[in-house]
């Protein structure tokens, strides 16, 4: 019987079946960071254990530093503590820490691909939702807890229920094409508004269909980080040629000959024809144009041609959300998103920090200067996305139209470093959440959108279709 990727990497990981019918899953790799160890190690520590496979597991900084001056000891004494709580427990467990001094820190869903420690065919598990990126080069990958933080490192292993699997197929083309105003962003907001925001709870999700194939590898990697917001606590895109160019060379990616036969399973893994799904779903990718967020979750998102939605025309349980998104944002219904005033600009974090994703901005930075009285922000995702960007002058077109070139960290997608919104300011953001309070101030509030569509609302100090701009 035809297989999925799905069904072959939970087999060739099961230990054993538990009593409770869940699965004992063997765990590839395990990626952790300052925020959700320290309590697992603790754990770890009061029951006299080791790290089971220190060999498969990886540490970063991300969280909680502060991304303009990283100098230790961090100015916020808690950012600080934390810091020095990973660095004590990576080196009494004796794993490795890509620390600022490494030149390979950064967020901990960039650095796993970009390193090559994120490969097809693996199961991967990190203390953080957004875990599911790594899905992007053929990988099962999931957020997990910190006791299950914990259970990993002990055990190398989790206590698992394998979900359910619908194939996600975007179909035809891209209506402007990827470069034009339309981007990977773009279709996973769409994905998510047609699915709804607990759409995927209990499912995996493959994507698939043409638009998805012809994606690069940091697009793959946007449209997977995303798919804990549409509910799926996993998503993946099968291993391809696109697959094996970007993981040839990466420094822990396996070398030479051993790279050849890694690739030849790893096309292997991929799913078969013929295979059955739970679930198909389809979109056309024609029909999709820059898409903004106006609400309070990731689903409540338009096209930025379109007027906010009324919350009488939705189904009776979803109005009171809808009434709270209004009031929390400050918006009517049948408002247009164009032209809505942003005080922030945020291009960064771990679904659109990218070299890709600041080229994109770059190109729309080139246009024009920061709108006076919007603050704005450029936050590579890694150090090496910041050395790749400066190599390329980035930075030069980004400072010179008045926008602030940051140091490598989670920054202003969440609360939980210097970065933050101040009272009800209105932030354009390219990260993955707008829930209420999410960038650091309880009143603040948040549109998602592409890098190009920040930049292009960084320039004009409104929400704007940035194919007016690149036009
Ligand atoms: S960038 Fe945001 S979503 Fe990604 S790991 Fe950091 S805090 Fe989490």
């Amino acid at each position: 019987m035809a297989r999925t990727l799905l069904d072959k990497v939970w087999d060739a990981h099961t230990v054993r079946t538990l009593p409770s019918g869940q699965t004992q899953l063997l765990i590839g790799l395990h990626l952790i960071h300052e925020v959700t160890t320290p309590q697992a190690f603790q754990m770890l520590k009061e029951l006299k254990l080791k790290v089971r496979m220190p060999a498969r597991t990886f540490g970063t900084l991300d969280h909680i530093i502060p991304t303009a001056d990283q100098a230790r000891p961090f100015a916020d004494p808690q950012a600080e503590e934390m810091a020095q709580h990973m660095y004590r427990n990576m080196k009494e467990f004796g794993l490795p820490l890509f620390d600022m001094a490494s030149g390979k820190q950064g967020i901990v869903h960039v650095i796993g691909p970009e390193l090559g420690l994120s490969q097809p065919g693996m199961t991967i598990a990190c203390g953080d939702s957004h875990t599911s990126t790594h899905g992007a080069v053929g990988a099962i990958a999931f957020g997990i807890g910190t006791t299950q933080v914990r259970d990993v490192l002990a055990t190398q292993c989790l206590a698992m229920a394998k979900p359910k699997l619908r194939r996600v197929r975007v179909e035809g083309t891209l209506a402007n094409g990827v470069a034009n105003g339309v981007y990977a962003k773009d279709v996973i907001l769409a994905i998510i508004n047609q699915l709804g925001v607990k759409g995927g709870v209990g499912y995996a999700y493959e994507y698939a269909g043409p638009v998805i194939e012809r994606m690069t590898m940091e697009e793959r990697l946007t449209i997977c980080n995303m798919s804990i917001e549409g509910g799926a606590r996993c998503g993946y895109v099968n291993p391809d040629a696109t697959t094996i160019e970007y993981l040839r060379g990466r420094p822990y990616a396996p070398q030479g000959e051993a790279f050849d036969r890694a690739a030849a399973w790893w096309k292997s893994m991929a799913t078969e024809r013929g295979a059955e799904f739970d679930d198909i779903a389809r979109l056309d990718g024609a029909a999709i144009e820059p898409v903004v967020t106006w609400g309070i979750n990731p689903g409540m998102s338009i096209g930025v041609s379109q007027r906010i939605p009324s919350p009488d025309a939705q189904p009776e349980p979803e109005r009171p959300t809808f009434r709270e998104a209004l009031a929390h944002m400050g918006f009517e219904a049948g408002q247009p998103i164009k032209g809505a005033k942003i005080d922030v600009a945020f291009v960064g974090s771990c679904t659109n920090g990218r070299l890709s994703d600041l080229r994109a901005a770059a190109e729309v930075a080139k246009k024009g200067k920061v709108a006076e009285g919007v603050r704005a922000l450029i936050v590579p995702g890694s150090q090496q996305v910041a050395q790749a960007a400066e190599a390329e002058g980035l930075h030069e077109i980004f400072l010179a139209a008045g926008f602030q070139w940051r140091k490598a960290g989670c920054s202003m997608c969440l609360g939980m470093n210097d970065d933050k919104l101040q009272g009800r300011e209105m932030s354009a953001s390219s990260s993955n959440r707008n829930f209420i309070g999410r960038q650091g101030s309880p009143t603040g509030r948040t549109l998602l959108m592409s890098p190009a569509m920040v930049a292009a609302a960084a320039i004009t100090g409104v929400v704007t279709d940035v194919r007016e701009i690149l036009r």
